[in-house]
């Protein structure tokens, strides 16, 4: 082992979940592991939605349930259509014996899970920015903060979606406008009891709206709502080149999203305790980034691990900390930091659930791209007048009112337009199905 000053096994940059699973996962192994967050405490820059799930958060902490401090355990799930003024609402409702997901504040999670990795040896290093690598013929060596230099056999980057040190290893380059939403987001704060009526749940029990169309009508964007204990998130994302090519404020949107007559009542007399905004990861499997280097590898957000199509993140950056974590401890069995010895990261990650759902969807973003005004604006405004049309009672005849419907796609779209239509959406499909 080289003999320096400021020297540890492990540096991880950055106490998300995905920096402090990987963290744990060292310091469990008997090894040395410093954890650097630049907040004040881990979860005090944080901005998501958010579930977290609760399968994989229970690979990190088995007994997490216990005592984390959870919001609400998830037991509905509604697929809200937003039309102008309109919406049709899917809803699939079932009370787990195990809950899939929880939501919970990340300034309150976070540290939750960062103490708990300090109480099974981690040196938790907090209010300190790295500012970069410390690289060494091309070996990343360690990391200067504005204070100090520390060096380590590997440093691990967990620093979430905007990584600049995984560039500044030559790992990843420019974030493209494409390639990420820019969220954001509201807690509306509300009481306990008046949550539970305007959402037909019990007091510990939660509600999760996934919102499409609406003031997002024909963009690459989604809303969503979730029910924390005495407040409701509210947010929404959209793909930061369509904000800049309409020139469109996305704090605009979510002010029209609230006022929809679907989502007003849900939120009325609420009082607005923060707004925040973030980036999300969208570019997904074909944008994954070099995960790792000599002495270095990148994991969560930085590495781009969101499932965009199924709002998953904590997870995949839970999963990606915590294996980044394991072969961090084989190598240092083996004293070997080389990228070979590294490689075995990614090899890993092949073989879990994060590659194998990234690449399931890796035509998803582009294909919807391509008949993103079709896909999230025509069809979204095509189902809720055809329920319209069906709920509507007005002596007219059913069979007038099918043929009137019917005739009207064909008169809003050319009927190549719709074979056009058709044969992406069987694409899209086929790419994820084969
Ligand atoms: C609006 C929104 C809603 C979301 N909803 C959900 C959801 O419901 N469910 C879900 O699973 N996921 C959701 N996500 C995604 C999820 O939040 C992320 O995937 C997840 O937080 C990634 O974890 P991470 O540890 O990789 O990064 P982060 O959580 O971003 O953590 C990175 C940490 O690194 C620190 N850091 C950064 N740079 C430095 C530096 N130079 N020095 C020291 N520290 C540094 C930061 O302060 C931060 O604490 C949502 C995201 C957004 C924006």
């Amino acid at each position: 082992m080289e003999k320096r000053e400021n020297k540890t096994e492990v540096i991880v940059v950055g106490g998300g979940p995905a920096g402090i699973s990987c963290a744990v996962t060292i310091a469990r192994a008997g090894k040395q592991v410093v954890l650097i967050e630049r907040g004040r405490f881990s979860g005090s820059k944080n901005v998501f939605g958010g579930a977290i799930y609760a399968q994989p958060t229970r690979e990190i902490f088995p007994d997490f349930e216990k005592t984390a401090p959870l919001e609400r355990k998830n037991i509905e799930h509604k697929f809200a259509l937003l039309g102008e003024d309109d919406a049709t609402v899917i809803s699939y409702k079932k009370k787990h014996e195990n809950p899939v997901s929880y939501t919970v504040v990340r300034g309150k999670f976070d540290r939750w899970m960062a103490e708990q990795a300090k109480k099974e040896g981690v040196i938790l290093v907090e209010e300190t920015v790295v500012r970069e690598l410390i690289i060494e013929n091309g070996f990343v060596k360690g990391v200067k903060t504005e204070l100090e230099d520390y060096y380590a056999d590997i440093v691990v980057l967990a620093d979430g979606v905007n990584s600049l040190l995984a560039k500044q290893a030559g790992l990843r380059g420019e974030l493209s406008p494409e390639d990420v939403a820019l969220s954001v987001k509201e807690v509306i704060k509300l009481p306990a009891e008046v949550i539970n009526e305007r959402f037909h749940v019990n007091a510990d029990e939660g509600c999760i709206y996934e919102i499409f169309g609406g003031p997002m009508l024909g963009m690459l964007g989604l809303g969503f709502m979730y029910t924390n204990k005495s407040s409701v998130s509210i947010g929404l994302g959209v793909t930061l080149s369509e904000l800049i090519d309409r020139g469109i404020k996305p704090y605009d949107l979510l002010d029209k999203l609230k006022k929809h007559p679907e989502i007003a009542p849900l939120i009325k007399d609420g009082e607005l305790l923060e707004y925040s905004a973030h980036l999300i990861p969208e570019g997904g499997y074909k944008k994954i980034p070099l995960i790792f280097g000599a002495g270095v590898m990148v994991c969560g957000d930085a590495a781009m691990f969101v499932n965009n199509m199924h709002w998953e993140g904590t997870n995949l950056a839970m999963i990606s900390g915590k294996i980044a974590g394991e072969t961090a401890v084989i190598a240092l069995g083996k004293q070997d930091f080389s990228e070979n010895a590294l490689s075995h990261y990614q090899e890993e990650l092949e073989n879990s659930f994060i590659i194998k759902d990234l690449r399931t969807y890796k035509d998803l973003m582009s294909g919807v791209q391509e008949r993103v005004g079709e896909f999230l604006g025509y069809y979204p405004k095509k189902i809720n007048s055809f329920f319209e049309m069906f709920t509507s009672v007005d002596s007219v005849p059913k069979k007038e009112k099918y043929h009137k419907f019917i005739k009207s796609i064909f008169t809003d779209r050319k009927i190549s337009d719709l074979f056009k239509d058709a044969w992406s959406a069987v694409k899209l499909l086929w790419s994820i199905l084969k």
